[in-house]
């Protein structure tokens, strides 16, 4: 009998550990736009027409490469995906499900345990070999050590890759990290290359229409529509990356520009999660622009950390502590998210910057994400399930093993410090130091207790303030704790009245 092949909307590769098991001549992969998985969280449209699209894309390509493709569209309306298989299953007489392994705990369960049963066939899952360290392998790495710190795995996967070693074994230039380097403020001397765009075809001009006519009055512009949707569109937007961009990514990497919502970065990360780019291969072009002296080497080691570091590290992570790391929320943050998050409605700029150019692209870049609105949701102490759900739904290149490890853990410290030992929280001085925003803002970032003060100025003291028990010893946070007990009491007492003022109502920020 055949078997099924399922391949979610985020596997879109055609080295999938589950196509290398099947056989074109016997098997019959299944791929479905359900409605079920639109709605979980409220996905920007742009999301949905860019995974639709790229899926459509890859199932002519497998017809093309002779396989049998089952491909169901929303339109068909089935609510979830055994409802499609199921279909596929009466229809082919098949008794065995191939998949390879989901990028979510909460499918990767149902798979396992409900799955077999509603479909009336075993289920083979098999591991998700697009990644460079295993999840066991990880655990391995993991386990024993007291804190695990990305920088440690990051050396650890430098090492088992070669990528960027000499050949003593180590680190080319002498040293593992150039951050240093890499923080520079934007000052338009390098004009920034934005990503490659591409013209809809009729296909995607098929899925833009559905997404048009099925979310009406959902989050995010559909149009224009100019993300890559094949493997050969995403590698021809990872050249223009290394081509233009690469170069300077290292000196703005930390940089914000009300000119320019990408800057130097690759915006890449949309094609390498839904697999239309392989992330070791995009280290390695990146290490060539290094060897081939057409980048320089704070660059290339920027890029290369942010993928074969973090992108892994955070993967590693989440499937070590899921299910009981999505409850965390270590700081008691409660409050709701503020609706501006949505409308963009908000005087400060900085933050209707960032909302302005994820609704328009269903992207922002790290240093948005990170330093702005997740600041802000970190320094208000918004709710850790209703910002995790934001970003999930608002980003092209969300999916759960790395929006909440990011989320959670990064900007919300939730996680008591696996992302890093201390918390991102910042004054509004670090978003002037990096951007342009604050000289076209009416709120004044040289003041904290004035009634037109930057809010994130008085809202970090007060979050300094409330955390003081657990912060306070920390070695690298005691000075912040000196400089605020140095100030005078008076003032202290004006910066948190001014910051409980704007607490008692974050929703008129
Ligand atoms: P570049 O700056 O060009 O970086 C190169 C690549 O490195 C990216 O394409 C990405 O694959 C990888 N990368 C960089 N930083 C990270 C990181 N912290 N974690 C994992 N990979 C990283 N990234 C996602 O892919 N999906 C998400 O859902 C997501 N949610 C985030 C939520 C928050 C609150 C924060 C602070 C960060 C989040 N990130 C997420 C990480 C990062 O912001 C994005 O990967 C990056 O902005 C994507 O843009 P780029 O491709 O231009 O990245
Ligand atoms: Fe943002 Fe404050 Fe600067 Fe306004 S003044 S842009 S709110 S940091």
């Amino acid at each position: 009998a055949p078997r099924l092949i399922l391949i979610l909307g985020d596997q879109l590769s055609p080295h999938l550990s589950s196509l290398a098991e099947g056989d074109p001549a016997r098997d019959r992969v299944v791929m479905a736009e359900v409605a079920g998985e639109c709605d979980y969280v409220p996905h920007h449209r742009k999301k949905i027409a860019f995974l639709f699209a790229a899926m459509r894309h890859f199932a002519d390509r497998l017809r093309q490469d002779g396989w049998r493709v089952d491909y169901y569209t929303l339109d068909q309306d089935h609510q979830d995906l055994t409802d499609a298989l199921l279909a596929s299953r009466r229809d082919s007489g098949a008794r065995q499900l191939l998949v390879t392994a989901p990028g979510e705990w909460r499918l990767l369960e149902a798979m396992k345990r409900q799955w077999p049963q509603k479909l009336g066939c075993t289920v083979r899952i098999l591991d998700d070999r697009r990644f460079l360290c295993t999840t066991e392998a990880f655990r391995d790495w993991a386990e024993g050590r007291k804190q695990p710190r990305m920088e440690y795995f990051y050396r650890t996967m430098r090492r088992a890759t070669g990528l960027l070693m000499d050949a003593d074994g180590q680190p080319l230039g002498g040293r593992w990290n150039f951050d240093k380097e890499n923080r520079k403020r934007f000052d338009g001397e390098a004009p920034p290359p934005g990503p490659k765009r591409f013209t809809p075809d009729a296909t995607t001009r098929e899925v833009l229409e559905l997404v048009e006519a099925r979310f009406p009055d959902r989050f995010g512009d559909l149009q224009p529509f100019w993300f890559a949707v094949t493997e050969e569109q995403a590698q021809a937007s990872l050249s223009h990356f290394l081509d233009h961009a690469l170069p300077h990514f290292g000196d703005y990497q930390d940089a914000m520009d009300s000119g320019d919502d990408f800057l130097f970065h690759s915006v890449l990360s949309q094609y390498i999660n839904a697999g239309l780019l392989d992330p070791l291969a995009v280290c390695e072009a990146a290490e060539q622009r290094y060897l081939q002296d057409k980048a320089p080497l704070n660059a290339v080691e920027g890029f290369i950390r942010q993928i074969l570091g973090w992108r892994e590290y955070v993967r590693g992570l989440y499937w070590l502590l899921m299910p009981d790391y999505r409850e965390e929320n270590r700081l008691a943050s409660h409050r709701d998210l503020p609706w501006f998050y949505w409308s963009g409605e908000t005087r400060m700029r900085c933050v209707s910057e960032a909302v302005r150019a994820t609704r328009e692209h269903a992207y922002a870049h790290h240093i948005q994400r990170l330093m702005v609105t997740g600041n802000l949701a970190l320094l208000l102490g918004v709710d850790v399930k209703q910002i995790h759900e934001w970003y999930l739904a608002v980003y092209a290149d969300a999916f759960e093993w790395v929006e909440l490890p990011n989320t959670l853990g990064m900007v919300m410290h939730a996680d008591g410090g696996y992302l890093g030992s201390k918390p991102y929280a910042a004054s509004g001085k670090y978003i002037q130091r990096m951007s342009d925003y604050c000289g076209d803002c009416p709120y004044k970032v040289s003041s904290a207790e004035e009634d037109n003060s930057c809010p994130f100025n008085s809202l970090y003291w007060h979050f300094i303030h409330r955390h003081r028990r657990r912060f306070e010893k920390h070695p690298r946070m005691s000075m912040i704790y000196k400089a605020w007990g140095r100030m005078a009491e008076s003032k202290r007492d004006a910066i948190l009245a001014r910051a409980d003022t704007l607490l008692e109502d974050p929703e008129h920020l």
